[in-house]
């Protein structure tokens, strides 16, 4: 199976900032659990769920997001689906948006964690601007 890189070029629902620098995403977050606020790297790429930062985000923590630039809150009044905690959203530039968990170590955490496979599908699709039939 060939591994092709999809790379998730997001922006900022309140400024239109592109948030994606290299392959990845520069977000401001607060941690709740540990009190601390810092930067957060989200990997860009699609189905990666790493993350970089600074801060020391324990597993099962959840942070709240913010856009690097602008500095809005990017967090969602909807809960995940698998765990609980709110949900926060990007904007895609090709089109659409994205929604992610908060919370560490949650399969829905970071870019690309969806538990629905249709909605993934229709992301890819969209991402590669093929017509969706
Ligand atoms: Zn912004
Ligand atoms: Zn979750």
């Amino acid at each position: 199976m060939s591994k092709q890189l999809l790379l998730m070029e997001v922006t900022c629902p309140n400024c239109d900032k592109m948030l994606t620098e290299g392959t990845r995403v520069h977000l401001d977050a607060y941690i709740k659990d540990t009190n601390q606020d810092g930067e957060v790297y989200l990997s860009a790429i699609f189905g990666d769920y790493s993350i970089q930062s600074d801060l020391d985000i324990p597993e099962g923590a959840t942070a709240e997001f913010r856009c690097a630039n602008c500095d809005m809150s990017i967090m969602l009044n909807i809960p995940c689906k698998l765990c609980g905690a709110a949900l926060a959203s990007l904007n895609i530039r090709s089109g659409g948006y994205l929604e992610f968990c908060s919370r560490h170590g949650c399969r829905g955490h970071a870019l690309g964690g969806f538990g629905d496979v249709d909605q993934m599908m229709s992301l890819v699709n969209r991402m590669f601007k093929t017509p969706h039939d």
